[in-house]
């Protein structure tokens, strides 16, 4: 099949707008004899006007051929080997060409055969991730009419919607994320496939979907993201407990995620902690059950108590489907229980605190101050903390950042003469 190609004078993309080194990669390949592009997720935001994350190369060189012309590649991927070359911080993803597309409706288990131009891109999920971007001739290369559906902002799957969606039930996940991120239509067939095959979405890896969620948090566009997931019955099925609670009308999570989008949009080279982010979209709900269990015992939990019940909505929320990781789930727990260190169950207003020497300490502050910009009757209290973290030198500084690794106390060793107490 001949592909269309669009000139430059047509797609108007910036050649300044390439990343130099995904450049300087297809010129090389090119220079000994292969053909290379510039694919996917890359070429559709240079389309869309927006940076992309990450620029992807596709090639008819093999894997060997690829690491022989470059020291700084090494080839990744036991099933399917592909190569990363390395620029300082920076990694160009390259891959050969790829067959793949099969219209059998079962998981996808073989993914592995090289294949000409035109199978790879036929093996992606959306048209609009299916373009090919020559950068010396600056051409786009459009072999499954991707570059209409850009214009006319239309997510539609590559092949048959429903049999590309059984095979890999994350491209349902992606559908949403691309619906959230960039507000586009999903074109009628690919939508009613998302909803017949919704279920399938059980059968696929927990850790892909749990990293796409997790993505989606840092995305800037959590809210609009949640709430599609929610509507199209697609975190029902991952997490009911969660997807009960988001019904809810005017719902705390929602704003809270929105305030998160915005601090990710205007501070975009700083990632927020992805367990302060599954804090702000769970703590809603686990502060409706600590509500329930107040009612319904006389005395009020104290912090232990408090802690468990963080961790029971923690396995709630998550183990259904998901296995939450051991490290994240004690810090979501200390973040959500410290809200009522902040601020004490029993309404007792702390006059003097104290700031805890806790690493985590930080960023159990900013939740309190993302819950405090949709509720500003807590603001006295972030600002309280706030102060109590400079008088006792903590680094405010810090609370964007990962928290530092417990320092394990040492115990003395008893000096010889020293007896067991
Ligand atoms: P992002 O901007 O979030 O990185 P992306 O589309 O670039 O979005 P990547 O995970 O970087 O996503 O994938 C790069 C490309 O690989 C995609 O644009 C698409 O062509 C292809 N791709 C990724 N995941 C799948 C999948 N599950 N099925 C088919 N093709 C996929
Ligand atoms: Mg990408």
């Amino acid at each position: 099949m001949q592909p269309k190609v669009y000139e430059v004078d047509e797609h108007k993309i910036a050649p300044d707008k390439i990343d130099q080194h995904a450049h300087f990669v297809i010129t090389r390949l090119r220079e000994a004899g292969h053909t290379a592009y510039l694919v996917g997720g890359g070429v559709r935001d240079l389309l869309l006007n927006q940076v992309p994350k990450d620029f992807d190369v596709s090639t008819s060189a093999k894997p060997e051929e690829i690491k022989s012309l470059f020291r700084n590649a090494i080839l990744i991927g036991r099933r399917f080997r592909l190569a990363h070359i390395r620029f300082g911080k920076k990694v160009i993803e390259v891959s050969t060409f790829r067959a793949g597309a099969t219209e059998d409706a079962g998981l996808i288990i073989r993914d592995n055969e090289w294949g000409t131009e035109e199978q790879d891109v036929m093996r992606r999920d959306f048209t609009i991730n299916g373009l090919f971007y020559e950068p010396e001739s600056q051409k786009v290369i459009d072999y499954v009419d991707g570059y209409p559906d850009i214009e006319k902002r239309m997510l539609r799957a590559i092949g048959q919607p429903d049999v590309r969606f059984i095979q890999d039930p994350v491209r349902m996940i992606r559908l949403i994320k691309f619906c959230a991120r960039f507000n586009f239509d999903i074109h009628p067939p690919t939508f009613e496939a998302l909803l017949n095959c919704k279920s399938e979405i059980l059968k696929s890896s927990s850790a892909r979907i749990f990293e796409e969620l997790l993505r989606m948090l840092e995305s800037g566009a959590s809210k609009a993201f949640f709430h599609l997931l929610n509507e199209y019955g697609l975190l029902k099925a991952l997490s009911p407990v969660l997807s009960k609670f988001l019904e809810k009308p005017d719902n705390l999570a929602y704003q809270l995620l929105s305030v998160i989008d915005d601090e990710v949009r205007k501070n975009s080279a700083k990632p927020l902690d992805r367990s302060l982010l599954l804090s702000t979209l769970i703590f809603p709900l686990f502060n409706e059950h600590l509500e329930e269990k107040c009612k319904s015992q006389e005395k009020l939990p104290h912090l232990g108590q408090i802690a468990e019940s963080a961790h029971r909505t923690i396995d709630e929320v998550f183990t259904p489907f998901f296995s939450i990781p051991r490290r994240m789930r004690g810090i979501i727990g200390f973040l959500m229980t410290s809200q009522y260190r902040f601020i004490p169950i029993d309404g007792r207003t702390i006059k003097r605190p104290r700031a805890p020497r806790d690493s985590l300490f930080p960023m159990a502050l900013h939740l309190l101050k993302v819950r405090s910009e949709v509720q500003p009757e807590l603001l006295p209290h972030y600002t309280l903390w706030t102060e109590a973290a400079f008088a006792s030198h903590e680094p405010t500084d810090t609370l964007d950042h990962a928290p530092r690794p417990r320092r394990r106390r040492r115990r003395r060793r008893r000096g010889p003469d020293e007896k067991p107490m």
